[in-house]
């Protein structure tokens, strides 16, 4: 019989080989979570266990739950692309894009599809934080992206255990929607204790070229190397191969995506998915115009939420522009090689020290 795994294998194998994406899948399914047991220590970026605890010898939740230590299957789906824009005024002037996303989380909490949104909120100086957002202000709030990792699964365990939620959208980086396929495929009635899985009624996955390490983007090179105050800053962007940030209308930096190439986390290095393929819906600013989101229907229930919200008057839609999709197919076609080739040169270079 294969031996039990625990978390010192999951710190050996994924932790500190540099392949965490800080997801918090582990932490959100730790077995002893009501005792604080598993954390993520944010000024290091790894998930930490509390000093001088030791592991139940029949656990491994967390080993078991990491994407990293494997990847999900992939479940065959749809592939529907649209160009969208919120029909909200409102919406429109807080979000990054067409505001797609924050619109078909407030059809899914309008019409009781949800009671409540995990979603990823700037707690002040960029620094991200995991909310519950149960209306259309809180949507708000979380509209934009954070480009700085927040450990997002830790947000189901507030869903249900702080809210008392039955049902709740997720939205995250492709590795957040591959760690909860995780818990849906692994989790269900085995590791995960408090079933967390069933929970989860709608996933949108938002397209992503990497995360970046807070201390060295935001500390390091915003604001000390170029002089920005973080706190003034209202947008960050990355489009077109540059980070864009902004303070009200006014562009104070506009850097090529290859000058922050080193302030890229370890574990986003090694990440081969673009656009969120365990998604029902993903969502992203690549392939379509300034001012409107590329949306990529993938499930029957991302179809029944897209169709919803578009009938009942929450977004506009079109097929997207050919450009746009062949656009967004290169760019996952790049992420994945990127992914793969870097895990080889980890591979050889290990190979080399033996
Ligand atoms: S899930 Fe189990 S093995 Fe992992 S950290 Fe929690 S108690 Fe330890
Ligand atoms: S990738 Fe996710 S599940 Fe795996 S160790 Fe990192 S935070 Fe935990
Ligand atoms: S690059 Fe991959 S691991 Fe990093 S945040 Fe994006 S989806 Fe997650």
């Amino acid at each position: 019989m294969e031996e039990k795994r625990d978390f010192s294998d999951l710190e050996r194998e994924v932790i500190e080989k540099g392949k965490c994406a800080l997801c918090g899948g582990c932490v959100a399914t730790c077995r002893l979570l009501d005792y604080g047991y598993l954390s993520v220590d944010f000024s290091e970026e790894r998930p930490v266990i509390r000093e001088g605890q030791q592991c139940p010898p029949d656990c491994g939740y967390c080993y078991y739950q990491c994407p990293r230590v494997e990847k999900p299957a992939l479940r065959e789906g749809l592939e529907e692309m649209y160009e969208v824009v919120s029909t909200d005024e409102e919406i429109r002037r807080a979000c990054q894009d067409g505001g797609a996303v924050t619109s078909l989380l407030a059809y899914a909490l309008e019409d009781a599809i949800v009671e409540g949104c995990i979603t990823v909120v700037d707690k002040g100086e960029w620094k991200p934080e995991v909310q519950v957002a149960m209306n259309k202000a809180g949507l708000i709030k979380g509209a934009g992206s954070k480009y700085t990792p927040a450990a997002t699964l830790t947000g189901i365990a507030d869903a249900i255990l702080k809210y008392d939620l039955w049902s709740a959208a997720l939205v995250g980086t492709p590795c957040v929607m591959s760690s909860y396929e995780k818990m849906l495929v692994v989790g269900r009635g085995t590791h995960n204790a408090h079933n967390f899985s069933s929970h989860i009624k709608l996933r949108i996955g938002l397209f992503c070229l990497g995360s970046y390490s807070y201390e060295k983007l935001m500390k390091g090179y915003l604001e000390h190397e170029h002089g920005i105050d973080i706190s003034e800053v209202t947008k960050l962007q990355i489009s077109e191969g540059a980070l864009h940030v902004y303070a009200g209308e006014k562009e104070q930096l506009s850097a090529q995506i290859n000058e922050i190439g080193d302030y890229k986390r370890d574990g986003c290095k090694v990440c081969e998915d673009f656009s969120g393929l365990f998604s029902d819906i993903s969502v992203g600013n690549n392939g379509t115009p300034e001012g409107k989101s590329s949306v990529i229907v993938r499930t029957d229930f991302g179809k029944d939420i897209f169709e919803g919200a578009l009938e009942r008057g929450y977004i506009e839609a079109k097929p997207i522009e050919k450009s746009g999709a062949d656009l967004i197919h290169r760019l996952m076609k790049e992420k994945k090689e990127a992914g793969i080739a870097e895990k080889e040169r980890r591979k050889k270079l290990m190979e080399q020290l033996k």
